[in-house]
């Protein structure tokens, strides 16, 4: 099995390039902030508790992160592999990552970590705002916020897989075709 997972701050571009990675590899993308989205959409429990933080750019728990994890691990027993963007954003999320694939007989293969600075970050996730229509995305103090979050919570998950030797850094500026090449030949 081929398991990566796309690192990076708000904004990275892990999303768009989740999107060509699953074609060209046949693999499944596993979106926290997507399912997440996906509950808020379907006013479930959880995701009319997730709402509320993800709306402050806070982090939601690791316990329920956690749990969507291990649900779309078990629904997709027979996949090739899997992308995990957005997730794990915390070291605790990271160490139930390796312990529930292997439950699964399996592990992390690499992680490819997109790096942007934050000038650019917010930029471009105020842009993206206009389109995506979400509100996290429209206001630039919780921009901010999330940046925070990530160089607080999520920045130490880079050490976490850098420790196993995992980790491989790559730069998120230029265009989406010559970012994903360079993810490729990280991958090929
Ligand atoms: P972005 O990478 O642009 O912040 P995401 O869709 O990945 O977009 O995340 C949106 C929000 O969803 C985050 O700010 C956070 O509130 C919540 N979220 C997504 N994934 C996680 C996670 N793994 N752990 C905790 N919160 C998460």
């Amino acid at each position: 099995m081929l398991n990566l997972v796309l690192f990076g701050p708000p904004g990275a571009g892990k999303g768009t390039q989740s999107e060509k990675l699953i074609k060209k590899y046949g693999l499944v993308h596993l979106a926290t902030g997507n399912l997440l989205r996906d509950e808020i959409t379907a006013k479930t429990p959880l995701g009319i508790a997730a709402e509320t933080v993800m709306a402050k750019g806070e982090l939601v728990s690791d316990t329920i992160v956690i749990g969507m994890i291990a649900n779309k691990l078990t629904e997709n027993k027979t996949a090739n592999g899997f992308i995990f963007d957005g997730f794990p954003r915390t070291v605790a999320q990271a160490q139930a990552l390796d312990s529930l694939l292997g439950e699964h007989q399996t592990s992390i293969t690499k992680m490819l970590a997109l790096e942007v600075n934050e000038e650019e970050l917010t930029t471009r996730l105020l842009l993206r705002g206009k389109d995506s229509g979400r509100a996290d995305d429209q206001n630039e103090a919780i921009i901010r916020n999330r940046v925070q979050q990530y160089y607080k919570n999520t920045l130490p998950v880079a050490d976490y897989y850098q420790a196993q030797n995992k980790c491989t850094k790559i730069t998120g500026i230029g265009s989406i075709g010559d970012i994903f090449d360079k993810l490729c030949a990280e991958i090929d």
